[in-house]
């Protein structure tokens, strides 16, 4: 989605990407060959810039090419972002406020670590987590342990169960120059662990998108950020802002923007890394997304979307990813576009049930 947003602009993209399969060789040139191939590498630093849309590449790789090449963002802050202790630590420098949480590193840490964070919790793994892969929710003792050898024994990160009373997201970029924007105010509904959707505007009480923007700036300030960043936030019931998380790249809560008649999230990001003219990038009209994940059925076959149905409804653009179906993996999205946010509220309920 970032090379088809990069190829408007002027700019053709080259891909690094282990899978033979990568979605990306479709509309760009496509490296296949490990992250730290020193030949792939090679072709990375002839380029004008280098950025990533996934975080689980090694840091080695940005630091190889680091001297190079611009790259945004940076190796020091893609490992932050890949490590949720250290990223909550650098949360808190930057003056955000996150989930009460403990490093959990060895047997030692296990005693009082669950009713230190609030008595309910959830355990992730530090790194190499998503879409609720690798987190298990503890309510005991006797369950924090069995979780943690579950999860193979590797450094966790113990968070208190935040009672929340929605999850929201907003992207902030910054081009090398120095000038920042914003994306829009999203308001997301996860469904185990999975984000099932976004939608734009947020209903949100006044001054929340005030509060995000202030805190993303701080964020992006503190870690010199180059290039785009997109955090999850938390809004607890008196309306302040808990830090769940930070993606270092364009993140799914954005893709709403590709319908929303303004500039993209992709846009945003190639011009951020690109050293480009950039304003604050918002949806014109209200819209949605529901992502489309692949379900197995009881009998063990996908299920499919009533794609004639979505087609048919108003507002709908289906976006799929080439990918193959596995249950769990994103495999696509459905943005909806309307012309204001009640018919958007009511498109959304025909929309949902036609898809597992
Ligand atoms: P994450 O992978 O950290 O983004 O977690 C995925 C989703 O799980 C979040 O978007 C929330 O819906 C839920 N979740 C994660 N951490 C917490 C927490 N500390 N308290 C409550 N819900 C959480």
């Amino acid at each position: 989605m970032l090379a088809l947003a990069a190829l408007p602009l002027g700019v053709r993209v080259t891909v690094l990407e282990p899978d033979e399969h990568a979605p990306a060789r479709l509309c760009a040139r496509h490296l296949h060959a490990p992250y730290t191939d020193p030949a792939a590498l090679n072709e990375l630093a002839a380029c004008d810039a280098v950025t990533l849309e996934f975080e689980n590449v090694p840091v080695e790789a940005l630091a190889a090419l680091q001297d190079r090449v611009p790259v945004r963002p940076g190796g020091a802050l893609l490992a932050r972002s890949k490590h949720r202790a250290h990223e909550k630590r650098a949360l808190q420098g930057a003056g955000a406020t996150t989930a009460p949480f403990e490093a959990i590193e060895a047997d030692t840490d296990l005693p009082g670590a669950l009713a230190r964070v609030g008595g309910r919790g959830i355990l992730k793994t530090s790194e190499l987590g998503y879409d609720g892969k690798g987190q298990a929710r503890v309510n005991s003792d006797a369950e924090l342990r069995a979780a943690w050898e579950n999860l193979g024994r590797v450094p966790c990160v113990l968070e208190g169960l935040v009672s929340f009373e929605r999850e929201v997201s907003l992207a902030v970029a910054r081009t090398p120059a120095g000038q920042v924007a914003f994306g829009p105010l999203v308001e997301n509904v996860h469904r185990d662990g999975i984000l099932r959707s976004s939608v734009f505007p947020a209903q949100v009480p006044d001054g929340t998108e005030a509060r995000a923007r202030e805190l993303a700036r701080a964020v992006a300030d503190a870690w010199a950020l180059e290039g785009l960043i997109t955090l999850e936030f938390f809004q607890l019931p008196g309306g302040d802002l808990i830090v769940n998380e930070v993606a270092p790249r364009v993140h799914n809560s954005g893709h709403l923007t590709q319908d929303g008649g303004g500039v993209s999230q992709f846009e945003a990001q190639v011009r951020a890394v690109l050293n480009l003219p950039l304003s604050d990038w918002r949806p014109l009209h209200p819209t949605a997304m529901v992502n489309v994940v692949g379900v197995d059925g009881p009998d063990g076959s996908p299920l499919t979307p009533d794609w004639a149905a979505i087609d048919a409804l108003d507002g709908t653009r289906v976006h799929l990813y080439h990918k193959a179906h596995r249950h769990g993996r994103k495999v696509g999205h459905v943005n909806l576009v309307a012309p204001d946010p009640g018919t958007l509220r009511a498109r959304l309920a025909s929309l949902e049930p036609l898809i597992p």
